[in-house]
């Protein structure tokens, strides 16, 4: 705990006199797209406000950590809970993963059991900020916030030695998508539109930039833009694609520290987009060639156990354990290496994207019928993943373990 405080100590803390003014007096967002559901459930926290106020009020088997500020001057803040492995190795992990032996990196704790997730790297990308948010209720009162228990969820605060939770990796992104919950617009070609432009932007009149072409301008000029979405920070940067080995945004900084301090065997990067017609939650094939040997056979192993899980809770398309567990063969978008990638490399954990379905849309079954997407399946299909991402931890171990069955 000691190394844990230092640390703390040196960062350079920047606070601006003010946080940058609200996005409706900024940008020229067609007043429509703005509109809130009718009716907000209790556990959907999910705005800057909302989040800090609950974990600074609520959290208090866990700390509250203050990790630093955005590039716009917004609290990035962590909750932990247990001990986080203490001592150092001896190498880098690049030298530790060349003789197969996590320990000489991580130290003498090298065999804990760490898990790490972040969710808002897109600030507007909600389900993971809600999933992370009730996932801290369960870990404080053993419940969710609509009082649903997870007794095996609430158990892992013991079981496992440390949980490090990041709920709004980009409150920056967040902040400029200035409403709580988006106004569900069904399960139509066009009802996704709102949702996309709110989270990748758009140019005059509501028209898409579009995905993947918004990441063909990384710092996106605000000028240049109708709406910038929720994708950069106030720097106009996306820093699932910042410029890893050149100068990093505040908020990539923040994330590979922590990462590096925590050294989490699993690390689970939380984002909303799935496809239409596989309107699932899903756990993310990695970029090509960013895992060693034993990541990805690691990798394949927690797919079929999350998938499982997933499907048997009833949040997969079918209950074909075969098909939903067998990975895809790829996953479009993700480039060569991405924040996901680079924090595997960064500290050897099994870092995997997680993409769930908007709150604001659904999508379609092959016989065209609307997938059931609401708010309530959401939330359990987010903590059902994070259950079982901890059980598979909890089961299998972490790195030390892995290395140990190649
Ligand atoms: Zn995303």
């Amino acid at each position: 705990m000691n190394r844990f405080v230092r640390i703390l100590a040196v960062l350079p803390f920047f606070v601006p006199a003010a946080c940058t003014s609200d996005a409706t007096d900024e940008f020229n967002i067609p007043e429509e797209y703005l509109a809130e559901a009718e009716s907000i459930p209790p556990y959907w926290i999910a705005s800057t406000s909302e989040v800090n106020d609950y974990i600074l009020n609520n959290v208090h088997k866990g700390e509250v950590e203050l990790l630093g500020h955005s590039a716009g001057g917004r609290p990035i803040y962590a909750v932990t809970y247990g001990t986080p492995r203490s001592g150092s190795g001896t190498t880098t992990y690049s030298g530790a993963s060349s003789i197969n032996r996590i320990a000489a990196y991580r130290g003498p704790d090298s065999g804990k059991k760490v898990y790490m997730a972040i969710a808002a790297v897109h600030g507007f990308e909600l389900e993971g900020i809600v999933g992370i948010v009730n996932m801290i209720s369960v870990l404080e009162t053993g419940k969710d916030l609509s009082g649903q228990p997870w007794p095996e969820l609430e158990a892992m605060r013991d079981s496992l030695d440390r949980i490090v939770l990041v709920p709004i990796t980009n409150p920056d992104g967040r902040d400029r998508v200035p409403i709580r919950m988006e106004k569900f617009r069904g399960s139509g070609p066009d009802a996704y539109l709102v949702h996309e432009y709110l989270n990748t932007g758009g140019l005059d009149h509501g028209k898409l930039i579009g995905w993947p072409a918004c990441k063909e301008y990384n710092p996106v000029d605000f000028s240049a833009v109708e709406f910038p979405g929720s994708y950069p920070n106030d720097n106009g940067i996306n820093i699932m694609h910042d410029d890893f080995f050149g100068t990093v945004q505040p908020e990539t900084r923040i994330v590979l520290d922590l990462a590096r301090r925590e050294n989490p065997d699993i690390l689970l990067n939380m984002h909303t987009g799935v496809s239409r017609y596989d309107y699932f939650i899903e756990v993310c094939r990695p970029c090509l060639g960013a895992y060693s040997p034993m990541h990805v056979r690691v990798w394949e192993q927690f797919y079929r156990h999350v998938h499982t899980d997933l499907t048997l809770g009833g949040f997969r398309g079918t209950d074909d354990l075969l098909k939903e567990t067998t990975p895809k063969l790829e996953h479009t978008g993700t480039g060569a290496m991405n924040l996901t990638s680079v924090l595997s490399y960064h500290c050897g954990a099994l870092a995997v994207t997680v993409e769930d379905g908007s709150h604001g849309y659904t999508g379609v079954y092959p016989d065209g019928s609307p997938v059931n997407h609401t708010p309530e399946k959401i939330l359990n299909a987010e903590l059902t993943l994070h259950q079982s991402a901890m059980r598979f931890l909890l089961r299998n171990g972490g790195v030390s373990a892995w290395e140990k069955a190649e």
